[in-house]
């Protein structure tokens, strides 16, 4: 069986060095915000570029404690995209705000820019830009637009870690870079975790009080604040990781390259690469009209295709009063015939030609 995604491979490639870690973190009699963590916030903000790094629990919280870190709540509109995991919406509600979204630029799959303009109101604090499937927004005119209009850009980095812009690293451009590190995604801990990103010093001392009870210093608490600890054994699993996260991309690039050569001929659209952009290739996402015709015929022949998204976040019963969308076109037209074929650094070569086989006899090719 071939799945779209398998971490347990690569918690079996790198498993003799994530074991050193765990080991180090049993007898380190420090198992919260200890060594592991504070080497893990210096790599990870030394490999982004960015002066900080912050670790909390998962992504999603990463998001929203960035929101309330930029003084984002009640009464406030943020824009993003609803063609996105439902977490970049959750956060938002979840600071009482309000999600306003943007159809997706097809081609890319991501934030359309030139349909912003006309969603800013005088509550627009912010906008959220998600880097989908591992290829980057169009920051360029995204982040004129948010000087433009005073908006804080908030990238959401969980599906591109190590991608680039330029030669600027993914979650360096906005004020704040969020990522998860769920076990499938790019860069993934072996349970939850999440990364913030930013220059800012300010609101690094804030993020960090907020994800410990709003601590300012030991039983201190300065402000409102939560649970949100990145924990000890994620940090040092992350930390041999993030030695691999390069060469794991260019794995997955490679993979990319040999779908990309060898379905070219076939009646579905490839996923195109963005101008002055590194796609990382977390989902290897194509569109086709029979999509679940496709989905059971490749099943058939045990391999698991995925579909990222099934249902847009503006039509999840939970988003109800954001449904008055009559301009996502897009986004609902993809979420209809989008198919994710599987996509991990680990895949063999064998397997990757068992896929190409399966996708050409499909369309009895
Ligand atoms: C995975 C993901 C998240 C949420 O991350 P969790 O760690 O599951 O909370 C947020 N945004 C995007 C785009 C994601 O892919």
């Amino acid at each position: 069986m071939i799945l779209c995604s398998d971490p347990g491979k690569q918690a079996t490639k790198y498993q003799k060095e994530i074991k050193k870690g765990i080991n180090r973190v049993l007898s380190s009699n420090s198992y919260i915000l200890g060594q592991e963590l504070y080497e893990l916030e210096k790599e990870f903000a030394n490999y982004i570029g960015t002066k900080f790094s912050i670790g909390v629990a998962n992504g999603t919280d990463a998001l929203e404690i960035s929101l309330e870190a930029l003084g984002i709540g009640k009464g406030d509109e943020v824009i993003t995209v609803s063609h996105t995991a439902i977490a970049t919406v959750s956060a938002i509600v979840s600071r009482g705000a309000k999600p306003v979204f943007v159809d997706i630029e097809e081609p890319f799959f991501t934030l359309d820019p030139n349909k912003l303009q006309s969603e800013v109101t005088n509550n627009t604090k912010a906008v959220i830009a998600v880097h989908l499937y591992g290829q980057s927004v169009d920051l360029y005119k995204i982040k004129k637009f948010c000087i433009k209009n005073n908006l804080y850009l908030i990238e959401d980095v969980s599906q591109a870690h190590g991608g680039l812009w330029g030669n600027k690293k993914l979650g360096s451009i906005g004020v704040i870079g969020c990522f998860s590190c769920y076990p499938t995604k790019n860069l993934g801990a072996l349970g939850d975790a999440g990364l913030i990103t930013t220059n800012d010093i300010k609101l690094r001392n804030k993020i960090a009080a907020l994800r410990q009870y709003g601590w300012e210093k030991r039983n201190y608490s300065s402000m409102h604040g939560r649970n949100s600890r990145l924990d000890e054994i994620q940090a040092a699993i992350l930390r041999v990781k993030l030695k691999y996260l390069d060469q794991m991309n260019q794995s997955r690039q490679r993979i990319a390259k040999l779908y990309l050569n060898n379905l070219i001929d076939l009646p579905l659209s490839l996923p195109k690469i963005r101008q002055n952009s590194s796609h990382v290739f977390h989902i290897f996402s194509v569109c086709v009209e029979k999509r679940n015709d496709l989905l059971k015929f490749l099943k058939k022949n045990n391999i698991i295709a995925g579909i990222h998204y099934p249902l847009p976040v503006h039509l999840q019963p939970s988003f109800n009063e954001y449904n008055k969308y009559s301009k996502l076109s897009i986004t609902e037209k993809i979420s209809l015939t989008q198919i994710s074929l599987p996509m991990y650094p680990e895949l063999m070569n064998l397997e990757i030609e068992k896929i190409i086989n399966s996708v050409r006899n499909f369309f009895g090719k």
